[in-house]
């Protein structure tokens, strides 16, 4: 029996990853539901390749385009709105539920997938670091199986053979490229650009990922992801700058033993492993040359020319909604930031501002948590109004 795959952000760069495993195995795989946003050419080459039994559009610029492009002879049921993906996400033939919408944006339709307990491949980061607690109680309590395909955290998922950090567990190792900027000094830093800063030396990601990993952002909402995947706390986390982006994360053990797992910086290695798992399939990645592997390296991240990962350890010991006011703020400086309109140094600035105003309040509930979201967003604004180029 083939699995039927919902691929939620089927259109970016994750989708398309996860797309090229699907293709490769027809057999295994049928794409039941796609979800995208703005970019009408991936959604109508996806429909046309794929034939998923459904396609859901999220914003109403792209369904209009969609709705005068589609092809009369298309099997695909095109849909409309948020509430769309929520009632599809949760269907009864729904095996697996890929999480690859970017940002806050993609927390509904996860926590969806947790409520009717499927099995979720999660890259949305940004909804762990927001609504880590709750999503992994309904996850929990619904019997939804969740699986990371974050490099670093599948990694970590692959080192620890029960699953789970146990007491033989002393830390978890998160590997940091330390992105495109790891040797600009801080006088650099303030001129860089949105191209330089979404070239990634390793990997090919989306804008917003790309400028995460340059301002190490990236690696703080891992360490806060990883605290509620492995239900460790923020101390127990270890980072260090890994340059070569051949070891995508360690365990460290009690008797002195790491385990380590290594490969190509390729996006579809994690995810083969997760929609497998527990087998194996071919992912079409390059496999490692050792021969061709100079040395791998490893440096302590420079806390002073990337604060963002020095506030997200922060937002994790506050706890409550501490990191909803940084992942808010960190949304909207990095747009500002792509947009021109804030230099690259005021990511961290306006983050850390944003963070300063949080109230001690804990996260109860979705609601308050929306609430919450866009004050942090709206204190955001003013910050980057304030400092716009
Ligand atoms: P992209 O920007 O390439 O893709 C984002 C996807 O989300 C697109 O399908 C986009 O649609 C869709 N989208 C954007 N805004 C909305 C919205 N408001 N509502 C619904 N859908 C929306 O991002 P990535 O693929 O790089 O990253 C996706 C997630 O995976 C992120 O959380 C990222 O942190 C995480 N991740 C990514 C990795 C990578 O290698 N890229 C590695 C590890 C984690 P459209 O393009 O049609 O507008
Ligand atoms: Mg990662």
């Amino acid at each position: 029996m083939k699995q039927q795959i919902v691929l939620l952000g089927a259109t970016g760069s994750v989708g398309q990853s996860t797309l090229s495993i699907l293709r490769d195995h027809p057999d295994r795989y049928s794409l039941f539901m796609a979800s995208g946003h703005k970019n009408v050419e991936q959604m109508l080459a996806l429909v046309t390749e794929f034939k998923p039994q459904h396609l859901v559009v999220t914003e109403a610029q792209a369904y209009k385009s969609l709705q005068q492009r589609w092809p009369a002879s298309s099997q695909t049921q095109l849909h409309f709105g948020e509430q769309a993906l929520l009632d599809l996400v949760a269907m009864a033939e729904v095996d697996a539920v890929v999480a690859a919408i970017v940002g806050a944006a993609g927390l509904l339709p996860t926590l969806a997938a947790a409520k009717a307990g499927k099995k979720i491949i999660l890259a949305n980061k940004e909804s762990l670091v927001i609504a880590g607690e709750l999503l992994m109680a309904e996850a929990r309590r619904n019997h939804a199986l969740l699986l990371p395909i974050d490099s670093e955290h599948n990694a970590l998922f692959q080192c620890l053979p029960q699953g789970k950090v146990d007491l033989s567990v002393s830390s978890l190792l998160l590997t940091a490229s330390g992105g495109p900027f790891r040797e600009h000094s801080l006088e650099q830093l303030v001129q860089v650009t949105p191209a330089q800063a979404c070239k990634h030396p390793n990997w090919s990601m989306g804008q917003k990922i790309s400028v995460d990993s340059a301002t190490l952002m990236n690696k703080g909402l891992e360490l806060i992801e990883a605290c509620w995947l492995f239900d460790v706390n923020a101390d127990q986390v270890e980072v260090v700058v890994h340059p070569q982006s051949i070891i995508h994360s360690m365990v460290r053990y009690v008797d002195g033993s790491v385990l380590a797992q290594l490969g190509s910086p390729d996006m579809r290695i994690p995810i083969a492993h997760a929609l497998a798992w527990p087998e194996r399939i071919a992912s079409g990645a390059q496999p490692l040359d050792f021969h061709q592997l100079a040395s791998l390296t490893f440096e302590p991240p420079d806390l002073e020319r990337f604060p963002c990962l020095v506030l997200a350890r922060e937002a994790q010991h506050l706890a409550g909604l501490a990191p909803v006011y940084l992942n808010a703020a960190n949304e909207e400086a990095v747009a500002a930031f792509l947009n021109g309109q804030l230099a690259f140094m005021d990511i961290a600035g306006v983050n850390a501002k944003v963070l300063a105003q949080v109230g001690v309040e804990p996260l109860e509930s979705v609601s308050q948590l929306q609430h919450e979201d866009q004050r942090a967003r709206a204190i955001a604004h003013q910050h980057i109004q304030r400092l716009a180029l």
